[in-house]
């Protein structure tokens, strides 16, 4: 059965008019759900993530100062959110949830996180509505317990997954893969052991070529023996920071490929959502359901 981590803590309580769509969290499980695409059993609540594993990945520094509140104005900007003790205890939810993912995802081929794909946190710091950041959590988790040996990071979210690229820049254990508008944010990329930046207004055809030139080329020359996947659908025409003009076929065709060259590699696959800023809801929302009937499809 393909598990699925959500809880109600997920949905961190935003001022009226705030940029960021917190409304997905609670949307998409009601869509999965009211389709039938998804069963009440599927979905498991994460634990909360142990302060000893949260460190494996982020400084201490960083996270006394997040558990004092003591962020300056400039360091909560650049997280994006307003900062209260929730945020905290909602990433270390999000991030467990990923780290269950895994080990799901390695008994059933798939599991995803309905949040996460948090890749713009750094060991030291936060920024773009990330905190911490769960593959770097999780991957380091499946190392250190030794669940995993070698570990593909396959980050499809229109922004580049900076965070995860710095953590992980001296660690050939895991491979950190790209593939981002290349004027999107973050202005300063880090580098990640392949990054793709594409032009503005890609579209899906090209955007397909790629991905399929290179996904079962770095299966083969990185050998992982585990795939995070970041499934982040602000790719999408109709996404308000993204630039690479995907439609909603195309982004699902880009879900489906991962997930059939994973299994056909039987790769286990853990996926969390990423980014999605279209003007309707609707449109966040199709696409994400998307992924999760693209991986029931292909793991179902
Ligand atoms: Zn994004």
């Amino acid at each position: 059965m393909i598990k699925i981590a959500y809880s109600p803590i997920y949905k961190y309580q935003l001022p009226e008019g705030h940029r960021f769509p917190m409304a997905k969290y609670e949307l998409l499980p009601e869509q999965l759900l009211y389709e039938g695409t998804v069963t009440e059993e599927q979905f498991f609540p994460p634990e909360r993530l142990s302060e000893e594993v949260l460190l494996w990945t982020h400084t201490k520094a960083y996270w006394q100062k997040l558990q004092e509140q003591k962020l300056n104005r400039k360091e909560e900007r650049a997280i994006g959110f307003p900062m209260r003790l929730d945020l905290i205890e909602r990433g270390r939810y999000i991030s467990q949830g990923t780290i269950q993912c895994a080990q799901y995802a390695r008994r059933n081929g798939v599991a995803l996180n309905i949040a996460g794909g948090t890749h713009h946190a750094f060991a030291d710091r936060g920024e773009g509505f990330c905190v911490f950041n769960d593959f770097a959590i999780a991957a380091n988790y499946l190392l250190k317990r030794k669940e995993a040996e070698r570990i593909l990071i396959v980050d499809l979210d229109v922004h580049q997954g900076n965070g995860t690229a710095s953590i992980f820049k001296d660690e050939p254990r895991v491979f950190t893969f790209s593939m981002h508008g290349e004027r999107n944010y973050p202005l300063r990329k880090e580098h990640s052991d392949l990054d793709i930046g594409l032009p503005d207004k890609t579209g899906g055809e090209v955007y397909l070529q790629k991905l399929e030139a290179i996904l079962p080329l770095l299966l083969k020359q990185h050998q992982p023996d585990m795939v995070f996947y970041l499934a982040g659908v602000d790719v999408l025409a109709t996404d308000r920071l993204g630039r690479l003009s995907l439609s909603v076929q195309a982004c699902k065709q880009r879900d489906q490929y991962v997930f059939e060259t994973c299994r056909a590699f039987k790769l286990p696959v853990a996926v969390s959502m990423g980014g999605g800023y279209s003007q309707r809801i609707a449109h966040i929302i199709e696409a994400h359901a998307n992924t999760y009937r693209a991986a029931s499809d292909v793991f179902g």
